[in-house]
């Protein structure tokens, strides 16, 4: 999967670049609009992370050339806090999905992996962990051929926690991940302690789950060997 960065702020764009890379996208980086046409037209790209305020123009320049062009892309615009208008214009030009800075990265990575998904098929659709399947598109976990009843909520938090493997995952990045909006949610409460502890308790009748670890006073995080 080759993913375009456009993006003119240099630390947020090697912080990408460095954590795409790692999760295995072929990434390339440019920080202007005119750069990034050049790039678009001579080579192909399964997804752009298009960031607005560049200094030669707007991403949505860019974003309007390549619906225009009809190329089939997925587009992920990234853009300050609070700029609902940018955001409306976005959708309606045809940005894919949307994020607001600051970010964590596993969110991006969580919306890239599902834009992908969307605009070129199910590329991936199966995650082995540790003797489990997890099918991505149909909801479903298996341990071999025994099938597992998770909820919704179990299932988002396997999901995430298998697509970010062996990378420590807050509690924070798993709730904001999991229902959406942080804000909505009471941040006092364990409520995502408690869905985790079920999802445990479901996965431990099958195997031992040393691999799947409590970082204490953190989050979680699933270790797969590379
Ligand atoms: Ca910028």
């Amino acid at each position: 999967m080759n993913i375009l960065i456009v993006e003119d702020h240099q630390e947020l764009a090697s912080e990408l670049t460095d954590y795409l890379s790692d999760t295995g996208y072929v990434c390339k980086w440019v920080s202007a609009c005119e750069i990034a046409l050049e790039e678009l037209h001579s080579n192909s790209y399964d997804a752009m992370l298009l960031d607005l305020g560049l200094p030669d123009g707007s991403g949505f320049d860019v974003l309007k050339a390549v619906r225009k062009a009809k190329s089939k892309i997925a587009v992920i615009v990234i853009t300050a806090r609070g700029e609902l208008n940018d955001k409306i214009d976005g959708l309606q030009l045809g940005a894919d999905d949307y994020l607001t800075k600051p970010f964590a990265l596993t969110e991006l990575g969580a919306r890239l992996y599902a834009v992908i998904r969307r605009i070129h098929g199910f590329s991936v659709n199966e995650l082995e962990i540790n003797g489990f399947t997890i099918q991505l598109q149909d909801y479903k976990v298996s341990y071999g051929s025994v099938a597992i009843s998770l909820t919704k909520k179990e299932f988002d938090i396997f999901q995430y926690l298998a697509l970010n493997k062996n990378r420590v995952i807050t509690r924070l990045q798993l709730t904001e991940h999991v229902w959406g909006d942080i804000l909505e949610v009471n941040s006092d409460s364990n409520f995502i302690d408690v869905h985790v502890r079920n999802l445990r308790k479901k996965l431990d009748k099958h195997t031992k789950l040393d691999w799947f670890e409590t970082v204490r006073n953190v989050g979680y995080r699933i270790n797969l060997e590379l």
